[in-house]
């Protein structure tokens, strides 16, 4: 590595500070201790994520105007928009979760995709709204509420749950869905966090020998500006000079909050496995089913990929999440140092994997709104549903309150001088 200046980091996931020399084109920086990314320098990403954006948004609306999945049955055609899933869940009296996947397909989508074109238009050709930076800190703490990715899968399995019982059509609403959500995805993938603060405010720039006396720097846990523990103004917060998020070396209280939350899941956890999640009338039979159920139902039809699927989403996961979340807590609790890479991973996968789990609530939603002919066929949510929405919910709440970086305060404190050069 040259001697020469570079961006000066905490490493978001372990504390470590770090210089990052320039990156090369296309280059990525790690960290040196946990591996968590830290950079990647992408070619006019904020311009090329901005056009792809653009394009979406027109798509977006199409996606919720027109018809997008047309069921034919024996009681009528029943035709359903985007948002179908939602109303289906106010009009059972479930507004909680209706409310829930209006706001995870819809409003968070939106809001996204709007603050991602007024904040990186105008940065494209060099200039800001005022409070941009705010917004875009706003937009990051949103993205992973977004599921339209999460909901593609939803609507695969209605579609593939409900083929045996009538014939199913894609509107066009569907086509401009499919587009909308590639077109985000590869705008995700183009857009680094990194470059857009950079052009905000430049990152704080340091020789990598001055590391030693820089030791007591904070990070801003949104931005990742390094700054001056400065003390505030009284009856105030520190508060980032870039993105304006308040700063503290530690969340406070996470570890309370993560507990609050994860216990609430825990003991919803029960009813949402053993109430049911929906009720099914077809031709003059019906039957109720959990969410165990409908997988054995899934695996009968010999629908083996998508039982599995489903089985792994809202069954194995949420266990996954709950005592991984629940042996973190202990083992910071504990002031344990070994395993801190392998811990650190296991949160980042939890992490990761919270918010797929969500995908029965929107099957259920969506299998509501497009069977509703009387006495032939009729879905009908139930309770379990949501429950088992909250606990999705509570344990990516739980799951984001936990801050990694205690992981990796030993009992003396964190100590920098000791991570390798
Ligand atoms: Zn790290
Ligand atoms: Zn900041």
């Amino acid at each position: 590595m040259s001697e020469g200046f570079g961006s000066l980091l905490r490493c978001p996931d372990c504390d470590l500070l770090q210089v990052l020399p320039p990156l090369p084109r296309g280059g990525t920086a790690r960290c040196r201790r946990c591996r968590a990314v830290l950079a990647r320098r992408r070619r006019h990403g904020p311009e090329n994520a901005y056009l792809l954006t653009l394009a979406a948004a027109p798509l977006f609306l199409i996606a919720n105007l027109f018809p997008f999945l047309i069921l034919d049955l024996p009681g009528g055609e029943q035709s359903s928009r985007l948002l179908s899933a939602s109303w289906a869940l106010l009009e059972h009296d479930m507004p909680v979760v209706g409310l829930l996947v209006f706001f995870l397909v819809f409003l968070a989508p939106l809001a996204v995709l709007t603050v991602d074109l007024l904040v990186l238009g105008p940065l494209s050709h060099g200039r800001r709204l005022p409070g941009a930076a705010r917004l875009f800190r706003w937009a990051e703490h949103l993205r992973p509420w977004a599921m339209l990715d999460v909901y593609l899968l939803g609507i695969m399995v209605a579609y593939v749950k409900l083929r045996d019982m009538a014939s199913i059509e894609f509107g066009t609403a569907f086509f401009a869905f499919l587009a909308t959500l590639l077109l985000l995805v590869a705008a995700d993938a183009v857009l680094e966090p990194s470059q857009v603060w950079e052009r905000f405010g430049r990152q704080t720039r340091a020789a990598l020998g001055a590391l030693r006396s820089l030791g007591g720097l904070l990070s801003c846990h949104r931005c990742r500006q390094v700054l001056l523990p400065r003390p505030p103004p009284p009856g105030q917060e520190l508060r980032c000079p870039r993105c304006g998020a308040v700063v503290h070396r530690r969340e406070p209280a996470g570890i309370a909050r993560s507990w609050a939350y994860l216990l609430a899941a825990a003991a919803l956890y029960l009813p949402a496995n053993i109430l049911p999640v929906m009720t099914v009338t077809f031709l003059g039979e019906t039957r109720t089913d959990t969410i165990l159920s409908g997988v054995h139902e899934l695996a009968l039809a010999g629908m083996w990929p998508l039982a599995v699927l489903v089985f792994f989403a809202s069954f194995v996961v949420p266990i996954v999440k709950m005592t991984g979340l629940a042996y973190l807590l202990v083992s910071v609790r504990l002031g344990r140092g070994a395993a801190r890479g392998a811990r650190t991973r296991l949160h980042r996968f939890i992490d990761y994997l919270g918010r797929w789990s969500m995908i029965d609530v929107f099957v259920i939603g969506l299998l509501a709104a497009l069977v509703t002919a009387g006495e032939f066929a009729t879905i009908t949510p139930e309770p379990g549903a949501a429950a088992f929405a909250l606990v999705v919910v509570l344990t990516m709440l739980a799951s984001a309150s936990f801050d990694t970086r205690l992981i990796w305060d030993s009992p003396r404190g964190t100590d920098d001088r000791r991570a390798p050069a």
